[in-house]
């Protein structure tokens, strides 16, 4: 994959606009009504074969206008079908692998659909189930859904899938990052068999080629760069400093008013909890998003942020994957990632819509072997603007707890840094309420399809589960 952070508008000068797709009525009013006057260029690359009827493998960011590309041709297919639908079924899928990021989808979809009287409805762990299980009871047009809650409900014969004839599989790497990858195989085989499909990643590992060679039938590969769609360009730089100096660099950072709207990134939960309080003491407001919080404080948290209320918000890199709040001045790296890409997709959240961003990784000695990944993905090497690992680490506070509490903190004057996080264990961030995996249910039977291919790392073998409907056998494609 080339990475490149500059200009790659190849709309530029288009006059034609969405007519030119092959887009026409209402769905130039649906483009209209979302406030589109150019396509970008995903959408110019991905509509055309959509609309022809040619599944897609998309490479692609949040923030390059996939959502459009993939939702508009969708639109078009359904909008002539007629509101007769059957009981528990939807016509489309969109799989996506955080809540925030399909209801960002939803968002989308209902600008787009507004007046086109399609029903679109979302599905997500850590929410109400009854509520979702009563939306598409009377069967829907466009379903958004996670994985591990869309696998439960299909199980307990809430929904079939059989008359999916549109699936979308969104940040299809990071579904594979966070272990859903088998079951978005289960979900892709419960589908009608004659389905299109676009599967959309921002990368493009060995795991997600194969998983495209398995789903998609002879696609059209579009790929636009994933930073900078317009001519934002992100400056990024690194301050050297010990874990222990890196509160006092972060709050001395965010002394400065310029720094208006901030993403500060934390490898582990733990980590990003303990970086929002330590802000807080240092006097700055900051909310944070994390695996292990529900998803209402999510919401309100990324609401507060994208309001600009709140100035500062801590994440960790799966809760952030997918977000796209413009405006944001600065992404600060607490910590260097663990997976070299990551540093990709959290740059990537500001510099957007031609404004530049600025983005600063604090990096410590030991984290050395993880920066030289980074700059060897970027193909760059990030300049050092600061170092203070020639003064000594700042003094713990007084009082302080024991040194083993080094997750909790007692109360530190303003500026005094924190204690060493406790053995610094890398803790990745794990699937939020809704991954369940699907073979910790028990189970038996045929399985749902084809053998379950590939394990992503640190996946549990896959079992060949099928969906077992507690109401009627579960229909598709293998089970035919
Ligand atoms: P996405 O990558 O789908 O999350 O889209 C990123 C942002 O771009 C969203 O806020 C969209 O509303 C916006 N967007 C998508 N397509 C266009 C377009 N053709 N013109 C202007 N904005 C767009």
């Amino acid at each position: 994959m080339t990475l490149t952070f500059e200009n790659t508008d190849s709309t530029a000068g288009m006059s034609s606009g969405f007519a030119a797709l092959g887009l026409s009525g209402a769905m130039l009013k649906a483009t209209q009504n979302a406030g589109f006057t150019e396509p970008k260029p995903i959408q110019v690359q991905a509509i055309p074969p959509q609309l022809e009827g040619r599944d897609i493998l998309g490479i692609a960011q949040t923030g390059s206008g996939k959502t459009a590309a993939f939702s508009l041709p969708i639109l078009a297919a359904i909008v002539g079908l007629g509101t007769k639908r059957k009981p528990r079924t939807a016509r489309a899928l969109i799989l996506a692998p955080t809540r925030e990021l399909a209801v960002q989808i939803e968002e989308t979809i209902r600008v787009l659909a507004q007046g086109l009287h399609i029903s679109t409805a979302i599905v997500l762990g850590g929410v109400s189930r009854g509520s979702q299980v009563r939306r598409i009871a009377p069967g829907v047009d466009i379903l958004i859904a996670t994985p591990g809650r869309l696998t439960d409900l299909v199980r307990e014969g809430d929904l079939t899938l059989a008359e999916t004839r549109w699936l979308v599989l969104d940040e299809a790497d990071r579904m594979l990052d966070m272990g859903f990858i088998n079951d978005v195989r289960r979900i892709a085989r419960a589908t009608h068999p004659e389905r299109r499909t676009a599967l959309f990643s921002a990368t493009m590992p060995v795991e997600i080629e194969k998983l495209a060679r398995e789903l998609l039938k002879e696609p059209v590969r579009v790929e636009v760069a994933p930073q900078g769609t317009t001519a934002g360009e992100i400056r990024q730089s690194l301050v050297m400093a010990r874990l222990k100096q890196k509160r006092k660099v972060l709050s001395d950072m965010l002394a400065d008013p310029a720094m208006s709207s901030v993403i500060v990134f934390a490898r582990t939960k733990h980590g990003a909890d303990r970086v929002a309080r330590d802000l807080e003491r240092d006097g700055f407001e900051a909310a944070v998003i994390h695996g292990n919080k529900s998803q209402n404080a999510r919401q309100k948290a990324l609401n507060g942020f994208r309001e600009g209320k709140v100035r500062i918000l801590v994440a960790t890199d799966i809760a952030a994957r997918g977000i796209d709040v413009p405006g944001i001045s600065h992404v600060v790296n607490f910590d260097l990632p663990d997976e070299a890409e990551s540093y990709v997709h959290r740059i990537g959240r500001t510099g957007r819509n031609g404004a530049d961003g600025i983005a600063v990784t604090l990096c410590a000695p030991d984290e050395a072997a993880k920066l030289r990944q980074v700059e060897r993905i970027i193909r760059m090497k990030l300049p050092v603007a600061a170092s203070v690992l020639d003064q000594p680490d700042p003094a713990p506070a007084k009082g302080a707890a024991a040194p083993r509490d080094a997750e909790g903190d007692a109360g530190r004057p303003r500026h005094m840094p924190g204690r060493t996080p406790r053995g610094a264990q890398p803790q990745r961030d794990g699937k939020p309420g809704q991954g369940k995996p699907f073979q910790k249910r028990p189970g038996g039977g045929r399985p749902f399809g084809a053998e379950d291919g590939a394990k992503p790392a640190g996946a549990k073998p896959a079992q060949k589960r099928p969906f077992r409907s507690k109401r009627r056998p579960a229909r598709g494609r293998a089970a035919a």
